[in-house]
């Protein structure tokens, strides 16, 4: 008997190729997109690695963890690395990118991450992207928390390298992932001796012996599961219509920041704007003496599949976060959610209002 995963024919080039455009139609995109044989965060490194280096001052936009990150391999390749960090409550304005430029001119690559899954923030890229074009610089943007929930719209943004991957909104594998890359940040790679050649994290590789080449011949072996996983994805996405699906998204948002408006017991939206929080995970503040790891811990006790976690490092004391994102952007998971936390506040002897939460969460959704 034939398995269905592992009696499969070779992925051929055309089919890798037709995913690709795929992608970049789902991005708005007419430059290349290159996807890759492994998760996000191989286009992240390699994106950067191949284009900042000695000579580079890069402005490395801060407002969550893979921020950090970004900033750590720019320094590792020997850029100058100017950090703007801004508090997790809250977004990066265009205007404080406008003032690190004016600061520092000499800044020619700007980092930043688009929404935050792990915060609940998302940033206005659009208008951070005009200010990036004005000065020049190229523009490094990190979509894998946004693509599916929100808008994310390569081309008519200025976005030079976008990476994306499945495993948030798009509800797909975490195996692959995608870049786009603009024509700009190709010569920015050719002309940098430092960039990855001949290695897993180069782009490079893949525009000599891939696109250059018409797309005929594939480099090595495709991982040919995730390639069938994430083809099926751009289906599902395709069939429901990204606009439904980023309305899904929208919406769980709106209804977990009323739902826990409404519930009390001292529990309020992490990202003080509406207009800030992201559409693919809702981050919320435990009250004073309420430790949020301990909260999800009673919550999950009572539904372990609920996507219920507590924030990372030092934010496991006071964050939460609702990671209503792919499947899980729903009404039942949203009420799951709100159900779940508000009886373990109650356990802790706080007064919620839960049929508060479940009617302003549905509200929402209508
Ligand atoms: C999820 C995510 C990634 C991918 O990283 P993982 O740690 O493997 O999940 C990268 N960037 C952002 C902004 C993300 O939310």
């Amino acid at each position: 008997m034939t398995h269905p995963f592992l009696d499969l024919p070779p992925l051929s080039a055309a089919r890798f190729a037709s995913v690709e455009d795929r992608v970049a139609r789902l991005l708005g995109t007419e430059q290349d997109v290159v996807i890759m044989q492994g998760e996000a965060l191989l286009p992240l490194e390699g994106a950067i690695r191949g284009t900042a280096g000695p000579g580079s001052t890069a402005l490395n936009v801060i407002t969550g963890p893979y921020g950090q990150t970004f900033g750590n391999w720019l320094r590792d390749c020997g850029a100058t690395v100017i950090d703007l960090a801004v508090p997790f409550h809250t977004a990066v304005s265009a205007e404080q990118v406008r003032k690190a430029f004016a600061e520092h001119p000499e800044i020619d690559f700007v980092s930043l991450v688009h929404a935050e899954a792990a915060t609940g923030n998302t940033n206005p890229v659009a208008e951070i992207g005009e200010v990036v074009r004005e000065r020049g610089a190229l523009f490094y943007v990190d979509a894998v928390a946004s693509v599916g929930a929100e808008p994310v719209l390569v081309d008519a943004w200025g976005v030079d390298l976008c990476v994306i991957g499945a495993q948030k909104a798009m509800g797909g594998p975490a195996g692959v992932s995608a870049v786009s890359v603009s024509a700009r940040a190709w010569a920015r790679m050719t002309a940098n001796p430092a960039a990855p050649r001949r290695s897993y994290l180069s782009l490079l590789d893949w525009k000599e012996r891939w696109l250059d080449g018409g797309r005929k011949v594939l480099p090595h072996a495709p991982a040919q599961l995730e390639m069938l996983a994430l083809e099926a994805c751009l289906d599902r996405i395709e069939a429901q219509g990204l606009e439904a699906v980023m309305g899904r998204h929208r919406t769980a948002a709106a209804a977990t920041r009323a739902g826990a408006q409404a519930l009390g017991g001292g529990l309020e939206p992490y990202v003080h704007d509406a207009r800030e929080a992201a559409p693919v995970a809702t981050t919320l503040r435990t009250p004073a003496g309420v430790v949020a790891s301990g909260l999800v811990a009673r919550a999950l006790a009572a539904d372990p599949a609920l996507p219920l976690a507590a924030g990372g490092g030092a934010l496991a004391k006071e964050m939460i976060r609702v990671n209503h994102y792919g499947p899980d952007a729903t009404p039942e998971t949203v009420q799951g959610c709100l159900a779940a936390l508000g009886a373990a506040l109650a356990e802790q002897g706080l007064t919620v209002d839960p049929e508060g939460a479940r009617r302003a969460a549905e509200n929402a959704w209508h």
